[in-house]
């Protein structure tokens, strides 16, 4: 939470630790303000405190964790391909499962943008673009392009991709341990106005050891990072 009382800035805890203070120079500064008007600011007991937002080649950082969401983009060209720590995570996740008698399915993970803008105009064809953004990215959008996302099933495939996988035995157990696995679901129920997306109980996205904190405070990932 220290970190996000001093606002935007790049300091390090070491130079909290010293008492150092340092001064953006005026492009680093414009950028930044530039950015905090599009948030209002959180609220943390008596103090406002703006979110620490870094924008590294087109991709933004919010308290050092990738953020994608209807309005943060990715560039187009951003294709990391799904991380390594995220298929360590998820296969460790799915085998702790197995040995309860639950059997995860991996049912998407990294997309290019090229792919996502496939999908999303098939959408839009079939049922509209008002509907379409309920469920679907717009290229650009997808939290599948950071290659920390994954959509997770069970063998039931009546389930997959529907709301109906978030009353199967895996999601019961998943939704209470996937954070020790540094999963959050992402798109939660009840949660419509604030992510942009219909409740998905099958979309995790890696975040690491924030996963704790994001999961224990009940939060979506906006409201939690302050950007809500
Ligand atoms: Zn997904």
């Amino acid at each position: 939470m220290i970190r996000k009382l001093l606002t935007g800035t790049t300091i390090s805890a070491a130079l909290l630790m010293s008492g150092c203070s340092i001064t953006l120079d005026d492009e680093e500064t414009r950028e930044h303000e530039t950015f905090f008007k599009q948030y209002t600011p959180a609220d943390v007991g008596d103090i406002q405190a703006l979110p620490d937002i870094e924008v590294i080649d087109g991709v933004t950082y919010v308290d050092g964790i990738l953020v994608v969401n209807k309005e943060i983009p990715l560039p187009a060209d951003y294709n990391p391909g799904l991380q390594q720590e995220v298929i360590d995570a998820y296969s460790e996740m799915f085998a702790d499962g197995a040995e309860r008698g639950l059997d995860f399915t991996l049912v998407s993970d990294f997309r290019t943008y090229d792919y996502q803008a496939g999908l999303y105009n098939n959408y839009v064809a079939r049922d509209g673009q008002a509907e379409a953004d309920k469920y679907s990215a717009r290229p650009g959008h997808s939290e599948h392009q950071t290659g920390l996302a994954i959509d997770v099933g069970s063998t039931d495939s009546a389930t997959t991709l529907s709301i109906k996988f978030g009353e199967t035995p895996e999601y019961e157990w998943m939704k209470d341990v996937a954070h020790e696995y540094g999963f959050i679901v992402r798109y939660l129920e009840g949660k419509e106005d604030i992510t942009g997306y219909q409740y998905e109980p099958w979309h995790l996205r890696y975040v690491g050891d924030a996963a704790e904190a994001i999961y224990e405070s009940g939060l979506t990932l906006e409201e939690y990072l302050g950007i809500d």
